[in-house]
Parts: structure tokens; C-alpha cells; sequence
């Protein structure tokens, strides 16, 4: 068997000893005569399953104990809208930051809701960097403030969260898990699965309690937080296979990678064996401003178009797939997620580097 070294933006590569059991346990799941996927999620095996991946996540993330992890379904954008319906229960405001296209697309989504306030973006210099905060621009009457932490897309990131009294809440989906937070500062953080936790189909969300008993009027049963809340994430079938792998995402963690400051290091390691090519090259360029480059999602061009797409075909005849940037920034962007091994950057920098001398 030979793998590739993916650098998909996501779905992303998985750590291979998480697959491996994943297959040992694919047609019996321990002596349950069953895959997990044929599983009841009522059943006392998977029971256990979800409970421990819960319990994990709050151990891994030391989360407090007065929040909510929730298990729901529909990705991250689902969260642009319920999000907004569940939490603009005060005065029906929000201020946003927009600093990239997700946190775009949840401004345009919660403008449907609510009266929001655009606070920053960062679309005149095409969210190389994170726009600069005016502190007099904040609604003083938010009933939260929305960012998205790293920005997948441009390959930027907050490396310092935005001051203000209105609760935060934050898309962490391509950083969660990927360096410890403290997440007393959020009121809520969501995130889709299919980046650093396991298979697409799960997002997860941690919500302070408080801020979730009061969603709009007529809400739907299944976008309200309280269902997911009051019914352990059991009102319905849950993705009972995503939960199953990100459980074991989070063991890898915690027994491989040294916990999420373990993680952190490996990955600022990865980050900068690309970064410190880029810095000392000219024949590429980073996208993203020194003082925001995201360790997760590395955007960089030649400056030629058509040399860009060389590259990236070249790159996926050496093992190195889905470097293609995302077609608002072109070029190139390695997304080199938690599972990214190492090795697989180094490599990386070695081809760049014969791309390099071969077409200067
Ligand atoms: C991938 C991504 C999304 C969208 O996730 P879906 O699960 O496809 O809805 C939203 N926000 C960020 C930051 C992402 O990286």
C-alpha cells in the first residue's frame, strides 16, 4: 500500500494508526459482532463510544463544566445560521469580523436574522492579513461577537483574540485542536470534523449554557442547541461513525502527540520548515503578512499563473496532492493539519526547492 501526502484543505488526511484500527475494527467492533456503522445508537457499546469521545474532547481541551459539547450534523456552515438563531436573544445584534470567506459567509447568513454590524474586513487587501480592530466600531448592545480564527481559505490567523464585552464566538473548524486555548474566553466555538477531528458529517460545538436557553421564536426542533443539549446529542441518530474516528483522533492526541501542547509544537515545527523556505527564496511567495500566517493552511504563488499550475501538477506526480489554492487566491496552499506527519512537509520543501533550480 502507498499513501500520498495530502495537503487537502478538507476533507484532510487522518493520522494512519487511527485508520489502521479503524479497519482492524471495521467488520467487529471489539466482541460486539458489529460495525460500529451497524451500531444502535442507543446500544450500550455505542453508548460508551460517544461518551468517551466527549469526555475525551473535555479532558483534551479542558473544557469547563459549565459547557455544552454538542454533537450535530450539517458542517460548519449549519452553524452560520444557527448561530444567529439560537444567540440573538438580547437586543437582535451582532457585530462580525470578516477576515476571510467563511467568516463571510456567516455574515451574510446572519444577516438574515439579525441587525449586524460589520466591524472589520479585510477585503481591500484580499484578507492577507486580519483586519485591524477599531475598539469604537464594537455595537456596545451585541448579544455576541463572530470571528473565524484561522482562515482556511487565505491562510491567515488570529494570534491574539479580539477584545471586546459581548461574548466571543469563533469557527475554529481548520484550528481546533491544533495548538491548547483557553476556552473560558469563548462563548462559543464550533467546528466541522473533516479538518483535525475525524470525517466530514460531524461539527462540533461548545457553548457556554447560558448563552443557548433562548433561541428565536419558532426555531426548528433540530436547529435549536437546547435539543442537542437536553437529549445528550441523542434526539436523533447522531454521525455515529465520525464520533466513533474523532474518538480516536483525540486518543492519538493525548497518547502520541503529548496532549494539544505536544500539537502545538509539532505543528509550529511543520509551519516553519515551510515558512523558512519561503522567507529565503524569491522564487515563491507567501500570501499571507509574517504577523498572521496561519500554521495550518500555508497559501504561497510563484507570481505566474501558469507556472503555479505546473507546479501543482508536477507536485501531484511526486505524491504531493491538492496544493491548488483556492481559486480567490490562486496559487499554491499546503494544508498541513494535525495529521500531516513531518516528513511530509520536508519532502514537500525538497520538491519545491528542484522545482525551483529546474524553472528559474
Ligand atoms: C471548512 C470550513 C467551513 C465549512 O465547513 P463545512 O463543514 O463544509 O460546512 C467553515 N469554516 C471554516 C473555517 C472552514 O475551514
Amino acid at each position: 500500500m502507498s499513501r500520498i501526502y495530502n495537503f487537502s484543505a478538507g476533507p484532510s488526511t487522518l493520522p494512519k494508526p487511527v485508520l489502521h484500527r479503524a479497519a482492524s475494527e471495521l467488520v467487529e467492533y471489539g466482541s460486539s459482532g458489529q460495525s460500529v456503522m451497524e451500531m444502535s445508537h442507543r446500544s450500550p457499546e455505542y453508548d460508551e463510544i460517544i461518551t468517551k469521545c466527549q469526555s475525551l474532547l473535555r479532558c483534551v481541551m479542558n473544557i469547563p463544566d459549565n459547557y455544552k459539547v454538542l454533537f450535530i450534523q450539517g458542517g460548519a456552515s449549519m452553524q452560520f445560521s444557527m448561530v444567529p438563531q439560537n444567540l440573538l436573544s438580547g437586543s437582535g445584534k451582532a457585530d462580525y469580523i470578516v477576515s476571510g470567506m467563511f467568516s463571510k459567509k456567516a455574515y451574510d447568513e446572519a444577516c438574515r436574522f439579525g441587525k449586524i454590524n460589520l466591524v472589520a474586513t479585510g477585503k481591500e487587501y484580499n484578507f492577507t492579513r486580519i483586519p485591524d480592530i477599531d475598539p469604537a466600531k464594537y455595537d456596545p448592545e451585541a448579544d455576541y461577537l463572530h470571528i473565524c480564527e484561522n482562515n482556511t481559505v487565505f491562510g491567515t490567523r488570529f494570534t491574539q483574540l479580539p477584545r471586546s464585552s459581548a461574548p466571543l464566538v469563533a469557527d475554529l473548524s481548520s484550528c481546533i485542536l491544533s495548538e491548547p486555548i483557553d476556552v473560558t474566553k469563548y462563548g462559543l466555538i464550533y467546528a466541522g470534523a473533516q479538518k483535525n477531528m475525524g470525517p466530514a458529517g460531524l461539527c462540533v460545538v461548545i457553548a457556554r449554557e447560558d448563552l443557548i436557553g433562548n433561541p428565536q421564536p419558532g426555531l426548528a426542533t433540530m436547529l435549536d442547541y437546547n435539543t442537542y443539549a437536553e437529549n445528550d446529542s441523542m434526539y436523533n441518530t447522531p454521525p455515529t461513525y465520525a464520533i466513533y474516528i474523532m474518538g480516536m483522533v483525540l486518543r492519538w492526541i493525548e497518547e502520541e502527540m503529548g496532549g494539544l501542547a505536544g500539537m502545538k509544537a509539532y505543528n509550529e515545527k511543520k509551519a516553519g520548515v515551510l515558512y523558512d523556505y519561503l522567507d529565503t527564496t524569491s522564487f515563491y511567495r507567501a500570501v499571507a503578512e509574517p504577523a498572521c500566517r496561519s500554521i495550518m493552511n500555508v497559501t504561497f504563488v510563484t507570481g505566474d499563473a501558469d507556472r503555479d499550475k505546473a507546479f501543482c501538477l508536477q507536485a501531484q506526480k511526486a505524491g504531493f496532492y491538492n496544493l491548488k489554492g483556492h481559486r480567490s487566491v490562486g496559487g499554491m496552499r499546503a494544508s498541513i493539519y494535525n495529521a500531516m506527519p513531518i516528513a511530509g512537509v520536508e519532502k514537500l520543501v525538497a520538491f519545491m526547492k528542484e522545482f525551483e533550480a529546474a524553472n528559474k
